[in-house]
């Protein structure tokens, strides 16, 4: 019989670290601590397998399977912590909580002191001699379970908690202004102020019972898998909807019982930075949602990371010691006690972690590690640091890179004369790195008002995720470097400013204040997130630079990589960037792009003009000088690389203007009437172009086109190796679909080359090939490969062609069919592996069956796609291409994609 429960508690665990398909990261981690030894509240964690089965069964069947396990965990814990589940006297109280194999912070919701009841709540406050605490426990426990289980959510975006609510109703009653102002006889008002709302708001009652509890509380978990912020995480994450969430039910333990209880949250390493620095906050006499709600600013762990907060909070050192203080210097012995477990959790894990703690009347608890979130400065800094330390080899170093992630490291900081003029307004934590300018919005549902915008609130919740992602920055009046806004921006690498309290928000009148100074939705503001500091208006942003451990995580992927990764470019000064980051060789080069530049369009549009191939040929010739100074310059460039030119592609009604001012122009310009520019561009319209004479097709009705671009594809050839440089030119020839439409287009290549050759009185080598991208093409490659001497698969326009999604038009549906599960994402992003994938290998494997050497690449999109690039390895490709600023994420991917097979 299938094991749906596993349990863990004094140093024993049913589980292990390497279940977290099963288990869950949280559940697999709980498990495996008790295994090294770190003290951890016992408990047991419900298989993700059982939230498939209920999403299936439903709950009824499902509980009925899994409840004897759930009864013999549950009497587990009463053993090993020597309480009674539901007991008057000797009360078990649990914790809940979800977790997915994949960390998604905040995603789900988490119930704390279950088991909690009117009864119960006296003998709790017995027990721990202060019935203050029982009684925070106990609304508290009503209003998570209220909230999670009971679904008593905010009406609409403009109303409050409904039980913050309440809160605050009684504050004002009694005149208090902080939570920990009320009196137990306050609390046991809230508590039955709470009950009567949920009972008139949902019809039922809150249960005492606590077995109910918990079985409600489990089933609030499973279905919170499918709540519309977990679904919204997945589907930017990209994690599967069918993983399932496990359930992990816990011994609670109590940061709120006095003043030598705590609760916190660290980082093994500074998340933000990658110093090797413990660091965390912490609350006294709090518990754990204190410390991320962003409610009270917490404490930091360390001396020196306190003293760095004041400094930059302008707080004193006296303010700071009495006021402030560090962990370190408040609980001196269980500080060292956290210290040695975080590193025996480094060490174990050999990887950053971010865990949660709890100090209960002065016995420590860890309650969660994982692996941290962390920027992508942080990512490149701890993997090359760890290497260093000699704790990881050098393939462990490069699977710490998440290739998507070093996008970051490539983004924008301000321009530094451009910040010296700006004017600072405000302060708070440097809570994820990077520079942003927009205007403000205070409503993440409104972030996409404005083509750049900032999203300032007080807090930010996981509902905001969705406007988070949209934003180009986040400011928020409260919370510190774990509040919610701060872990998800770090994940979404995008810059953000928690915590600057001198920022008061109105909602109602959607205005921001700073020490009397307005600021309305609409302003421009610029955030820096490395230093914490907020600017009135718009500060132009500049690319940063690339060295140091980035450039050791390239070498590392120049060992490890099988592929080679080329860059998509039509220009000397693209092609060098690329270069720079590691391009080994462009992989494409689109020609179309350099008819547009200067007068040269007056000659192409001649060219479109001419109906007799005398007078083409002659607007041909005016082309060719500047084509063949385009080509010198790019093969230069990429000396010693090959470099794939591909043919005219485009239908040629996008060289002619559609605009009345600009026909009248273009009119001007060469000399003819207006009526003959409009009567070119209507026989040039076509009611589907990119099924038109676009490709080859344009190549083969007027050969000359090849022709000249041949020459001086050549030419420039012959001449750079006249002078010297290693030019390795690959011509391509577009959008074939025949073997014959490729053979005639080789024949002219191979001609002019000849022709070339004998003029010039010397050689090149070069090569001719084919993109595989319409997809008869790789139904017929086998035919294909035997006259061509390479493919380049383009997987823009095989997959339009294979969805029948037109590139252009597409955007209209394709988020509704990623809404509704159609589509799991957007491919022409992320390759479909499913269907277009299947073309791909298809026609590589019946191209090498004939020529097993035949070289083969991509250079659609996907080729800087990481899943894709992966992809393409398998398939065996030689090489992927991408635009140059995704080059280095191709490359750390194609790294990856070799060393995990
Ligand atoms: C492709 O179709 O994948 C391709 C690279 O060509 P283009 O995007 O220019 O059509
Ligand atoms: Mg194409």
């Amino acid at each position: 019989m299938a094991k749906h429960v596993y349990t863990f508690g004094a140093g024993k665990a049913e589980g292990k670290a390497d279940m977290k398909s099963l288990l869950g990261g949280k559940g697999a981690n709980l498990a495996e601590m008790n295994l090294i030894g770190v003290p951890v509240p016992p408990g047991f964690t419900i298989t993700t397998e059982v939230c498939t089965m209920y999403n299936e069964l439903g709950r009824e069947k499902t509980f009925e399977i899994i409840k004897p396990e759930v009864e013999a965990a549950v009497a587990l814990v009463e053993e090993l912590t020597g309480t009674i589940f539901g007991d008057k006297e000797n009360p078990c109280l649990l914790s809940v909580r979800s977790g997915a194999r994949a960390s998604m912070p905040g995603m789900m919701d988490t119930v704390l002191n279950l088991g909690l009841n009117d009864v119960a709540v006296e003998t709790l406050a017995k027990k721990s001699g202060n019935s203050r605490f029982a009684w925070d426990s106990y609304r508290r426990f009503i209003q998570m379970y209220g909230d999670v289980v009971m679904d008593m959510k905010p009406a609409s975006k403009e109303e409050h908690d409904p039980f913050e609510e309440i809160i605050d109703q009684l504050k004002e009653e009694k005149g208090v202004e902080l939570d920990t102002d009320f009196t137990t006889e306050d609390l046991q008002e809230l508590v039955s102020r709470f009950k009567a709302a949920i009972n008139k708001v949902t019809g039922r009652n809150f249960p005492a019972e606590p077995w109910e509890q918990l079985w409600g509380s489990i089933a609030a978990v499973f279905n919170s898998w499918n709540n519309p912020r977990a679904t919204l995480y997945r589907r930017l994450e990209q994690i599967p909807d069918d993983w399932g969430t496990a359930v992990n039910v816990q011994a609670m333990v109590f940061g709120n019982m006095g003043d030598s209880s705590a609760t916190g949250v660290a980082f093994t390493r500074d998340a933000a930075t990658g110093e090797d620095i413990f660091n965390g906050e912490y609350l006294i006499n709090a518990q754990g949602e204190d410390v991320v709600a962003g409610i009270r600013t917490p404490l930091t762990i360390t001396k020196v990371g306190s003293k760095r907060w004041a400094q930059l909070q302008g707080i004193s050192e006296e303010e700071r010691i009495a006021q402030h203080p560090s962990l370190e210097e408040a609980m001196p012995e269980l500080y060292r006690q956290l210290d040695e477990a975080q590193q025996l959790l480094e060490d174990h894990y050999k990887d950053m972690q971010d865990l949660e703690f709890t100090i209960q009347e002065g016995k420590l608890w860890l309650l969660q590690t994982r692996n941290g979130k962390r920027t992508g400065a942080a990512m490149v800094k701890i993997a090359i640091d760890l290497l260093e330390e000699g704790k990881i080899d050098e393939k462990a170093a490069l699977s710490r890179i998440d290739p998507n992630k070093l996008d970051e490291l490539l983004h924008p900081v301000f321009v530094p004369k451009a910040l010296k003029e700006a004017k600072e307004i405000a302060s708070g934590l440097p809570a994820s790195p990077g520079a942003a300018t927009g205007q403000i919005v205070f409503f993440a549902d409104e972030a996409d008002k404005y083509e750049t915008s900032i999203l300032v609130r007080v807090e930010t919740s996981p509902e905001d995720l969705g406007g988070m992602h949209i934003a180009k920055g986040i400011l928020t009046a409260r919370g510190g470097m774990t509040s919610h806004a701060a872990v998800v921006a770090r994940g979404m690498g995008k810059c953000c400013v928690s915590g600057a309290g001198s920022v008061k928000i109105n909602y109602r009148t959607r205005v921001m204040t700073i020490d009397g100074v307005e600021y309305n939705e609409g302003d421009w503001i610029s955030l820096n997130g490395s230093t914490g500091k907020v600017y009135e208006g718009k500060i132009i942003t500049q690319d940063p630079d690339l060295s140091g451990n980035f450039g050791k995580i390239m070498d590392l992927a120049e060992k490890y990589t099988r592929m080679d990764v080329r860059t998509n470019a039509d220009t000397p000064h693209d092609a060098k960037v690329a270069r720079d980051f590691g391009a080994k060789g462009i992989g494409l080069c689109r020609t179309e792009h350099m008819f547009f530049e200067g007068t040269r369009i007056n000659a192409m549009r001649e060219m479109i003009l001419a109906t007799k191939e005398a007078d083409r040929r002659k607007a041909l010739d005016k082309l060719l000088p500047y084509q063949r100074e385009d080509f010198k310059g790019i093969l230069e460039a990429m000396e010693g690389y090959g470099v794939t030119i591909r043919l005219l592609d485009p239908p040629l009604h996008e060289f002619v203007p559609h605009e009345p001012a600009n026909q009248k122009e273009m009119a001007n310009e060469m000399g003819i009437t207006v009526e003959q520019v409009k009567s070119l561009v209507d026989d040039l319209h076509e009611i589907n172009p990119m099924l038109g004479h676009r490709g080859c097709r344009l190549g083969n009705t007027y050969p000359e086109i090849t022709e000249m671009q041949a020459r001086a594809i050549i030419e420039a050839a012959v001449e750079l190796k006249q002078k010297g440089v290693d030019a390795r030119p690959e011509i391509m020839v577009p959008l074939i679909g025949t073997v014959k439409e490729y053979e005639l287009q080789a024949e002219v290549i191979h001609e002019t080359a000849k022709k070339v050759f004998e003029e010039k009185g010397a050689t090149v080598d070069y090569l001719v090939g084919t993109m595989i991208e319409v997809p008869r093409a790789t139904l017929v490659a086998d035919k294909v490969a035997k006259v061509a001497d390479f493919f380049s698969f383009g997987t823009n326009d095989l997959t339009q062609m294979t969805f029948g999604y037109s590139r252009d038009d597409a955007g209209k549906f394709l988020s509704v069919y990623i809404e509704k599960g159609i589509l799991k994402n957007d491919p022409f992003q992320i390759l479909d592996q499913e269907g277009v994938g299947q073309l791909v290998r298809m026609g590589a494997e019946r191209g090498r069956s004939v020529k097993a050497d035949l070289k083969i690449g991509i250079c659609g999109e996907h080729g800087g796609e990481p899943s894709s690039v992966m992809f393409c390895d398998t398939v065996g490709m030689d090489y992927v291409s991408c635009s140059p600023y995704r080059v280095p994420i191709a490359r750390v991917a194609a790294a990856l994609a070799n060393i995990e097979k």
